[in-house]
């Protein structure tokens, strides 16, 4: 694989070789590449007159929309490193980032700056500008007046987006250009979710990127120019790679649907008859869910993938009997900077007989997946352990925390928290995180058996396992449900149909029936959160 130094190079061949190729599509709203790239130069033109330089961070905080996509291609071009902060983020988690990676630079829909930012950012010293862009009009999804980029009147301290990117565009001078980053410039900091403690922020370089995007690219087979539809959040580093990254790197259009609600995605697939697309388990769950969905939904894909959270291999089975698809699954982590393995495009994934669990995929040829005891000495096949990953697409590090990079990735070998095993034909298997572990009279449980099994049962829509505390036992394991609508079914039946399926000291003593299972932006079940409401 010989990937360019970054994706704004990529980009840029993209744009060379067809300029007038749709870039960008927005419900109704289309950006050539030729569009694309003159609007991210203004925005770089105007980053640069106003004092940001090569190395300074600009957070971007905003969903699936033209405008993201335009902001990350202008910081980039400007020589900026994107933090892209997840939109959803409340004051106390977005004053920890714009303090930690010491952002000079905010852009945000301007509902969020007047929200809130506004007091947080004139509280966090670093950040010097802001450009902000209308919620209003991304949500109302008025593509008209999107793409047309009417400044609404500059928010207090802010400039307008659109404007800037306009207004750079007609400019005689042209942005900072120069050969572009290099593979090892620092290319995002990408804060992990939090599923686990506080965000650390694990600094992608663009080399990084480009080697997963590339890798994916020439896996996926698919011809250049094909259409690839954002399911997963451009500001999780999922989509930032499977989605955007591989899609600049074959020259395709990309489909941008603000944030996912599965009647809207299903419109845009009949609208832009998609051929790729990548989301959690989750998105594909709310989807099978949707009273509107048919088969006509999903004939225009060539592969469909799940990624950055568990896939039940009861969900791969239910969605290609009612929906025709195989799901690809896929395992990554954003030190990873999203893959690094994934089952091959024509290939299914193994189920293993003991545990049920189905196999993620294959590492990529030159990532190299250990199986480790706590010491970092090799395991036998079929034995789980930690899994420790090296490679291209590893971070070298964490941003300013030489204590948390020493700790995770010693001697640059990424140490995941996932427990997981190899099979003798090269396929990885991941068990659950280390730490969810349930330890029940001594029983080591993993919650992602227990939702296995539970996942198999008609009437099961998500499943969540934790440990509570348990007198007798430590801890015992407890499930959390939600139904297919219109399904209904005692919690003891579940509890019985796993007693059937499991080990007796695994299935779930308790089983309680929630509407909806609390889930980070990026579609993962928190466990954490149910855990403390046991
Ligand atoms: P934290 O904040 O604890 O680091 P996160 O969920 O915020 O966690 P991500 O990098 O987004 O961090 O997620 C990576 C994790 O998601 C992996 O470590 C793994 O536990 C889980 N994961 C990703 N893909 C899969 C998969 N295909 N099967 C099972 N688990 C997966």
């Amino acid at each position: 694989i010989q990937p360019p130094p970054s994706v704004l190079h990529a980009f840029r061949a993209a744009a060379r070789k067809a300029p007038d190729r749709t870039a960008l599509a927005y419900f109704d709203g289309r950006l050539s590449y030729a569009e694309t790239d003159a609007l991210s130069d203004g925005i770089a033109a105007h980053l640069a007159d106003r004092g940001f330089r090569p190395g300074d961070r600009a957070a971007i905080m905003l969903q699936n929309t033209p405008q993201f996509v335009l902001a990350l291609l202008g910081v980039w071009k400007a020589g900026g490193v994107v933090v892209p902060v997840n939109p959803m983020y409340k004051s106390a988690e977005l004053r920890h980032v714009l303090d930690d990676a010491e952002v000079t630079a905010v852009i945000c829909a301007d509902r969020t700056w007047d929200g809130f930012l506004r007091t947080t950012a004139a509280a966090a010293p670093s950040v010097r500008l802001a450009l902000t862009t209308s919620e209003r009009e991304l949500q109302t999804r008025d593509d008209a007046r999107v793409l047309r980029g009417e400044p609404l009147g500059p928010q207090e301290g802010a400039d307008d987006l659109l404007a800037v990117a306009r207004a750079g565009t007609g400019r005689a001078a042209a942005p900072p250009a120069g050969p572009g980053p290099a593979a090892d410039d620092l290319a995002l900091i990408s804060y992990t979710s939090g599923t686990s403690g506080t965000p650390k922020g694990a600094t992608n370089t663009h080399g990084n990127l480009t080697y997963n995007a590339e890798r994916q690219r020439t896996g996926h087979g698919l011809p250049e120019g094909t259409t690839y539809f954002a399911l997963a959040p451009l500001f999780h580093i999922t989509g930032m790679v499977c989605e955007l990254a591989v899609c600049f790197a074959n020259a395709g259009t990309l489909v941008l649907a603000y944030r996912f609600e599965a009647g809207v995605v299903l419109d845009a697939f009949l609208e832009h008859r998609p051929a790729y697309t990548v989301g959690p388990s989750t998105a594909y769950m709310a989807l099978m869910a949707h009273p509107d969905v048919t088969r006509d939904h999903f004939t225009s894909f060539a592969i469909m993938s799940s990624g950055g959270a568990p896939l039940p291999p009861a969900l791969v089975e239910k969605f290609r009997t009612a929906f025709g698809p195989y799901l690809h699954n896929g395992y990554g982590l954003t030190e990873c900077t999203a893959p690094c393995a994934s089952v091959p495009p024509g290939r299914e994934a193994p189920v293993d007989k003991v545990s049920g669990t189905l196999a993620v995929g294959v590492p990529g040829p030159d990532t190299v997946v250990r199986i480790v005891d706590d010491h970092g000495a090799d395991l036998p096949f079929g034995e789980p352990g930690e899994i420790a990953v090296r490679g291209p697409q590893v971070v070298p590090g964490y941003w300013r925390r030489p204590d948390a990079t020493a700790e995770a990735l010693p001697d640059g070998e990424l140490r995941t928290g996932d427990i997981g095993f190899m099979d003798t034909d090269g396929w990885l298997y991941v068990v659950d995180r280390k730490k969810d572990m349930i330890n029940a009279s001594g029983f080591k449980v993993w919650p992602r058996e227990v939702e296995d099994v539970l996942y198999g049962h008609p009437a099961v829509r998500e499943a969540a396992v934790v440990g509570v505390p348990d007198a007798y036992r430590g801890e015992s394991v407890k499930a959390y449900v939600s139904l297919r609508p219109g399904a209904d079914v005692p919690p003891a039946e579940l509890a019985a149909y796993c007693k059937e399926r499991l080990a007796a000291y695994k299935y779930p003593r308790e089983v309680e029936i929630l509407t909806e299972l609390p889930k980070t932006t990026s579609g993962k079940i928190l466990r954490r959160e149910l855990r403390h409401r046991a």
